[in-house]
């Protein structure tokens, strides 16, 4: 029987039941060195150890296969056999020479997940793993791959880093990830996980260089992504739970995000959005009443788009108008609006679906004869798609009033958003509109505008499309 084992990264403790089982009851041991040495307090007197040295691997695999027709053999990988270890090996060479042997491969712990636990939680989300050694894979290979990951915004795995000898790869690695990705990127360092002179480092992609001395082939290194923060000294790539929940307070989820700083684009950016939400979830969080998940996403919408806490306060849902605005949205119905403005601000997305009568051929003389102002004409004009359709009222308190007489009539939207501002009748039309049946998103007296309006009706169409 040959045992291919993966002992983990060097602390007996952290190896499995397994594989000491395998190892406590080996006829030969075969491994590095160093990897003998790890487990020597194990080794039973009666086994034969056969230490192998660093590029023999191919022999050892042959002796290893051909010693286990007949004996117990364990041969040793470190952290798992099965990543940069032997056990591919092993399947190749029986692959092509033996098949009586019988073989089992014992999982260990890899230093990528010995390494992330010292530092944190920094592989909670998508990752993944390169190898900088170019003595099995030709650099362009590891060059290719490197550049490929650089461009997406995943973390980074990366073993072997260097060795006495090979220095260049990992400097060339760096200057791709510095040319892709924010200088702050957190990236963790971890030298000897679980192994005596285990040295732990969280530091930015940009000062990376500054640790190149301590940095050798026992090292391993992970390049954060940009929802890679620190927290309390430890490193976390965020799965995604505070898009959905909330817990703690600003700072905990806004985390200590490295510094903005001018050059960083898109990813200051999205730091800037990510501190943004976080700030306005935890006021929207004391929205007086209860309010729905979906609810709560208008609100902070809205809030957003104002950058003003007071804005909650004018915020009424009437008739649980946004899932009843969230199915229109699938159904894929028109939206009407007052004016252009709220017209040009709706989502790309759906914008093809919205329309605006104000500069209709007929407005004018509709408004003269009718003694309307011209945003209440664009409204009667609309009457005919208004019904079980949305109305989006985000600037002129007349064409609210017209909506009201819209609606009195029987003709009723399936959704009203109404966020007119004024001095004059604004308050008015919307309790109003409010008192009425129809559902209704609204913000209440004198203040709304375009921005309003148009970061409802945009979350309402974010959410249908999710
Ligand atoms: N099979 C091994 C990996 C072998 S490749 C495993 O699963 O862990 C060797 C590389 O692994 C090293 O250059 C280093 O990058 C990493 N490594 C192995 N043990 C480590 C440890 N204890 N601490 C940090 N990195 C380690």
């Amino acid at each position: 029987m040959l045992s291919v084992v993966g002992i983990g990264p060097g602390s007996l403790d952290l190896m499995t039941e397994r594989a000491k089982e395998r190892i406590t009851s080996a006829d030969v041991i075969m491994g590095n060195e160093r990897y003998i040495e790890l487990i020597e307090k194990i080794i039973p007197e009666s086994a034969e150890v056969i230490i192998g040295k660093m590029g023999t691997e191919v022999e050892r695999a042959k002796k290893a296969v051909e010693l286990g027709k007949h004996k117990n053999v364990v041969l040793i990988s470190g952290g798992d056999a099965g990543i940069y270890g032997m056990a591919g090996l092993i399947i190749e060479v029986i692959g092509y020479t033996e098949k009586e042997t019988k073989l089992e491969i014992i999982p260990g712990i890899t230093a990528a997940f010995a390494s992330a636990a010292l530092l944190g939680a920094p592989l909670s989300n998508d990752f993944a793993v390169v190898s900088l050694s170019d003595l099995l894979v030709p650099w362009n290979e590891i060059e290719k791959k490197l550049a490929g990951l650089a461009k997406i915004d995943i973390v980074v795995v990366i073993y072997n880093p260097m060795s006495k000898t090979r220095k260049v790869q990992l400097e060339y690695a760096h200057q791709v990830f510095m040319k892709y990705r924010d200088r702050k990127t957190l990236v963790g360092i971890v030298k000897n996980a679980e192994r005596e002179g285990c040295e732990i480092e969280i530091t930015s992609l940009e000062e990376l260089p500054d640790f190149y001395h301590r940095i050798d082939m026992s090292t391993t290194i992970i390049i954060g992504c940009s929802r890679t923060k620190k927290l309390r000294g430890l490193m976390v790539t965020r799965r995604g739970y505070e898009r959905k929940y909330n817990y703690g307070g600003v700072e905990a989820r806004h985390m200590s995000n490295p510094v903005h700083e001018p050059g960083d684009y898109v990813e200051a950016g999205s730091r800037i959005w990510e501190l943004s939400k976080a700030i306005v979830g935890d006021i929207v969080s004391k929205y007086p009443g209860p309010l729905s998940e979906n609810e709560k996403r208008v609100a902070e919408r809205v809030v957003f788009a104002n950058a003003d806490p007071s804005f909650l306060n004018l915020l009424v849902f009437k008739h649980n108008p946004v899932e009843a605005g969230i199915q229109c949205i699938k159904d894929g119905k028109i939206i009407i609006t007052d004016i252009e403005m709220v017209k040009a601000g709706i989502s790309k997305k759906y914008r093809d679906r919205v329309m605006c009568f104000l500069n209709a051929p007929k407005s004018t003389e509709t408004a003269r004869k009718e003694g309307l102002t011209k945003t209440a004409a664009g409204i009667r004009l609309a009457k005919e798609l208004i019904c079980n359709n949305i109305v989006v009222i985000g600037n002129a308190p007349s064409a609210c009033e017209e909506l009201c007489t819209l609606v009195e009539s029987g003709i009723k939207p399936d959704l009203a958003v109404i966020t007119p501002v004024g001095f004059v009748n604004a308050s008015e039309t919307k309790e109003k509109i409010l008192s009425m049946d129809v559902p209704c998103i609204a913000i209440k007296g004198s203040r709304g505008g375009t921005p309003s309006a148009v970061a409802i009706i945009n979350a309402i169409i974010e959410i249908a499309h999710q």
